[in-house]
């Protein structure tokens, strides 16, 4: 248990326990297929049902399993980089524990691996069991991403990735709060290439993904990775500067020699008022989106709370154990 594994599968879990069994099940039959060492470790991101008591149960039983238990929820991203910081092995991969990433891919992650490239992400080829909506902001959202970001971010790609320990230490290595792994990969360098995947339903269960947290993820997305939105506003200022400028002749023009008495009214003034409002206030919000994180970072509050941790050496949590609190290491744990 003290030597390193060669695999550490990092799996973020809230409530889940409908799939624990069958995650644990899959997953150690991909990876005793390799041959070489491995660990399972899981993040249990304030889960409400009986995934941590699942989890802990398998850990008893498999030393390969670990469990990183969060004080409360703190968020997908957080969780898988929680997990990020608890893995000792050589190569690591992140995995959804829905199942939807199918873990059979891992295979083809590690041969791309050992020919040598550094990060293998999976793209999603064809997406089954979301809804219309899903599907469609999804696609919006990486194309979207795509276009305006400053780093190449592969389009249709989730989390669902195998990265080697050197981009996992880079990744460790940024204290940035609301992260976009994805991102971050893409921004750290190295070798990259994909593999494609069909994206199966969940095994069970609902999406985590409330669009409330799919939105704050997105702004996550834009605001880590691209000034587009600030720079926006300039173009706005110059189109409605020049509308200003030639309405002024015009008007004078109208009014002085062909003798109109001014157009509009009231009405027309409310109008105009309501939309450069409206402009202005959007601006503001793009802006307080950036001013906000800002402040994030200033605060230095820790990205995360662990309340225990189990299958790791020395940190055994008992049933009942008092709570241990832990601020997350940028290096390594465990
Ligand atoms: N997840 C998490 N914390 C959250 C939301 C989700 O740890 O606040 C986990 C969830 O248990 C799953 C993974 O992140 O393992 C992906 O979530 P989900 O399947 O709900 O997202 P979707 O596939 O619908 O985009
Ligand atoms: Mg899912």
């Amino acid at each position: 248990m003290s030597q390193k594994p060669r695999y550490s599968i990092v799996a973020p879990i809230y409530n889940e326990e409908g799939n624990i069994a069958r995650l644990y099940e899959r997953i150690t039959k991909v990876l005793e297929s390799t041959g070489e060492t491995w660990e399972l470790v899981t993040v249990n991101d304030g889960s409400r049902d009986k995934s941590f008591e699942l989890l802990t149960e398998l850990a008893h039983k498999d030393h390969r399993i670990k469990v990183v238990n969060f004080a409360r929820n703190f968020g997908h991203q957080l969780a898988v980089t929680a997990g990020l910081h608890h893995t000792s092995g050589d190569a690591v991969i992140i995995i959804d524990a829905d199942l939807q990433d199918p873990p059979e891919l891992i295979l083809d992650m590690i041969e791309r691996w050992k020919a040598g490239y550094h990060v293998v992400y999976a793209v999603r080829q064809e997406r089954k069991g979301e809804s219309w909506f899903k599907l469609l902001t999804a696609k919006l959202f990486y194309r979207i991403i795509y276009r305006i970001t400053d780093v190449d971010i592969p389009l249709d790609t989730g989390d669902f990735r195998l990265m080697d320990r050197k981009v996992v230490d880079a990744l460790n290595s940024m204290p940035e709060h609301n992260r976009f792994i994805r991102g971050l990969t893409s921004w750290i360098g190295f070798k990259q290439t994909g593999v494609t995947y069909v994206r199966e339903a969940r095994e069970w269960g609902e999406t985590k993904y409330p669009l409330k947290k799919m939105v704050r993820f997105a702004m996550d997305a834009v605001t880590g990775f691209s000034y587009f939105p600030l720079q926006i506003m300039v173009y706005v200022s110059l189109i409605l500067g020049v509308l200003a400028v030639l309405a002024i002749p015009i008007i004078a023009i109208l009014r002085l020699i062909l003798g109109f008495q001014f157009l509009g009214g009231q009405v027309t003034n409310i109008v105009l008022l309501l939309l450069l409002s409206s402009f202005q206030l959007f601006f503001l919000f793009i802006m307080g989106q950036y001013v906000a994180r800002i402040y994030d970072e200033s605060r230095r509050r820790p990205l995360y709370i662990v309340a225990d941790k189990v299958g790791f050496e020395g940190n055994d949590a008992q049933a009942g154990h008092p709570v241990k609190q832990s601020v997350a290491e940028p290096e390594a744990g465990g």
